[in-house]
């Protein structure tokens, strides 16, 4: 490994190389890019996530940026194939209050020029055969949306920053510590050396504040955990062309990718050492249940429920 780089990124999950990858782009050249777990999956939240994006946000500034994230995506692949399926996403109401929601979404998509479409229960059945009609109010239809690989975009973010010769990728290599010198960064300290440099940009998700506390500076992180239960592969969705969900039930419906199956998830800030206890496991049963009870599919249901950290621990 170098022993100096002008910016010194630790992370390699999506925001680690989709910083190398702007920063080159930007024209930067030196920057070396450290990551603690193999490259490019790396064992970090990229690794774990089923990759659902949405491009709807209150904020004008985040729609804008989900929409610059999917265009971006469209044009990127790896080991030869996409890591983009443009399946759009399909949120669906059991009750009143979520409709009315769903109207509101609808309503910043045409403020932000984000084709979107409030559909029918019958119409959600055409697009997820497997849906029961008779428990929704209806749904909202965004077809821009999609579906990433998400440790897969990564890399090929990567591959792009290292193919301009202006960033390096160094897997298994931890950072320890960060050196300081009157107030400015001299080093990062990893095991496999020191590495010199000018700046350094954190992007270790909710281990940042291992390394930021150190330098007494404080991150306003909070781990989440949420309970995930999925199914087996479903030939139903073989030919599915969306993504569902219901908000906070998070019914997802993977199509195209590896596990065509249903996952099933509800984020709570919670105690994650409490994650198996009686209260979450009734929590995360619910959620299960309520989730299942508009799909028509319940005979192979969950054969794994299981609590998920932002490590993909288990
Ligand atoms: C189960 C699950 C489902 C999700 N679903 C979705 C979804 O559908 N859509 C969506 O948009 N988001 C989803 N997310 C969230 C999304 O995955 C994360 O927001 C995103 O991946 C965070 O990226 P990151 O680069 O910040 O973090 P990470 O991918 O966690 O990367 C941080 C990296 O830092 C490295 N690191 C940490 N400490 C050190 C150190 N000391 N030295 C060197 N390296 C270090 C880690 O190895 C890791 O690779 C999901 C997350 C999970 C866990």
């Amino acid at each position: 490994m170098r022993n100096h780089a002008q910016l010194v990124i630790i992370g390699a999950g999506i925001v680690g190389c989709s910083a190398a990858y702007e920063l080159t782009k930007l024209g930067w050249k030196d920057i070396v890019v450290i990551d603690r777990g193999p490259l490019y999956e790396t064992g970090g939240s990229t690794s774990h996530a089923p990759g659902i994006t949405f491009g709807t946000n209150p904020s004008r500034l985040m729609q804008k940026m989900a929409y610059y994230t999917t265009q971006l995506y469209r044009e990127l692949s790896f080991e030869d194939e996409p890591v983009w399926y443009p399946v759009g996403t399909i949120e669906v109401a059991t009750i009143d209050a979520r409709m009315r929601e769903l109207w509101r979404k609808h309503g910043h998509n045409g403020a932000y020029d984000v084709e979107s479409h409030i559909i029918s229960p019958e119409e959600v059945q055409d697009r997820v055969p497997m849906i029961d009609p008779g428990v929704l109010k209806g749904g909202l239809f965004r077809p821009s949306d999609g579906n990433v690989k998400a440790w897969q975009a990564a890399g090929a973010l990567a591959l792009k920053a290292i193919s301009t010769g202006g960033a390096e990728f160094y897997g298994q290599t931890k950072a320890i510590d960060i050196e300081l010198n009157e107030g400015r960064i001299r080093a990062v300290l990893t095991d496999k050396g020191r590495l010199e440099c000018e700046q350094v940009l954190l992007c270790t998700n909710i281990w940042g504040s291992v390394l930021a506390d150190r330098l007494g500076v404080t991150l306003p992180m909070m781990a989440c955990a949420h309970h995930y239960a999925m199914t087996e592969p479903l030939p139903e969705l073989a030919d599915e062309t969306s993504w569902i969900s219901q908000p906070p039930c998070a019914i997802r419906i993977a199509p195209c990718i590896s596990a065509s199956g249903i996952t099933v998830g509800a984020m709570a800030l919670i105690d994650t050492s409490r994650a198996w206890s009686a209260p979450m496991m009734w929590g995360a049963t619910r959620t299960i249940v309520g989730a299942m009870s508009i799909l028509w599919a319940p005979s192979r249901m969950p054969i794994s429920c299981f609590p998920v950290y932002a490590d993909g621990n288990m």
